[in-house]
């Protein structure tokens, strides 16, 4: 059972998420997740497979996801054995599993061992981060199309956007903290204009969480407010602050005028 944890506090996983968690024999959980989570299931193995508690050191990462894959196997093997078919093992991830997550390779590694799973919805950052500092991600008139993006690539470099010329109203970059300076300069030469708004969340979610708003000429200026926890960047009409006046009334079919 792969589970959206949620991006914060503990009670920020879903209903759904919550009772599968109460039934696993065993969790695999990331270094993202609330500890507080451990109360819905404290009969449970709980078992850290944050990459950070793995390795730490760069480029080790596709081992350490190599031995989550293997860990899920072995424990879905184990659990099984030792207390049935219908025993499940919950694997617990930081906002939604499907979002920046390494999720296509945990369910390819359960596939080729042919292991029934499912996968529960979770709340990603970028909804509490925009829920956090209301600002609606997409907005009437401005805002119709949402980017979740992530900076980086397999490689290492940071491409911005979706590519030459496609733009959506709003973008947000995951796993761009540490990345503010190259991501200004990427964010220009993909045409964003210098003074387009920005707005940077971190540990959103959590009491804790730090807001900054910013233009992307000087999104640098996060850098230092925001260093060692988990950023988000969000660019263009959802970065900005909802207007002081209400939005005008739109008629409905039928309603006459004044
Ligand atoms: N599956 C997760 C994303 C995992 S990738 C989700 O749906 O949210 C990790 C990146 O997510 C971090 O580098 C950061 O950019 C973002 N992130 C995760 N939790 C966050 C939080 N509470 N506040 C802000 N950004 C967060």
């Amino acid at each position: 059972m792969f589970i959206g944890a949620g991006p914060g506090e503990a009670d920020l996983i879903t209903v759904r998420g919550a009772r599968v968690l109460a039934q696993a024999k065993v969790v695999l959980f990331d270094a993202l997740a609330d500890p507080t989570l451990r109360d819905i299931a404290p009969g449970a193995t709980w078992v850290d497979v944050g990459k950070r508690g793995f390795s730490g050191k760069p480029g080790s990462d596709f081992n350490g996801q190599t031995r989550i894959n293997d860990l899920l196997i072995e424990h879905a093997h184990e659990v099984g054995q030792r207390f049935g078919a219908d025993a499940t093992v919950a694997r617990l991830k930081g906002g939604d599993p499907s979002l920046f997550g390494r999720l296509e390779e945990e369910l390819h590694a359960l596939h080729n061992e042919g292991i029934a799973c499912e996968v529960v919805p979770g709340v990603t950052s970028a909804l509490a981060a925009a829920a956090a500092t209301q600002r609606p991600l997409t907005r009437r008139g401005t805002g119709r199309s949402v980017s979740f993006t992530t900076a980086m690539t397999r490689t290492g470099d940071l491409q911005c956007g979706m590519g030459p010329g496609q733009r959506a109203d709003t973008e947000v970059f995951y796993m761009a903290g540490r990345q503010l300076a190259p991501l200004c300069k990427g964010l220009l030469d993909a045409g964003w204009p210098a003074e387009t708004e920005v707005s940077v969340v971190s540990r959103a979610g959590w009491p804790d969480m730090r807001h900054t708003v910013h233009t992307v000429a000087s999104l640098d200026d996060a850098s230092v407010i925001h260093a060692g926890r988990p950023t988000l960047v969000i660019v263009g009409a959802g970065a900005t602050d909802i207007p002081a006046q209400p939005l005008t009334h739109i008629r409905r079919c039928g309603e006459s005028e004044g």
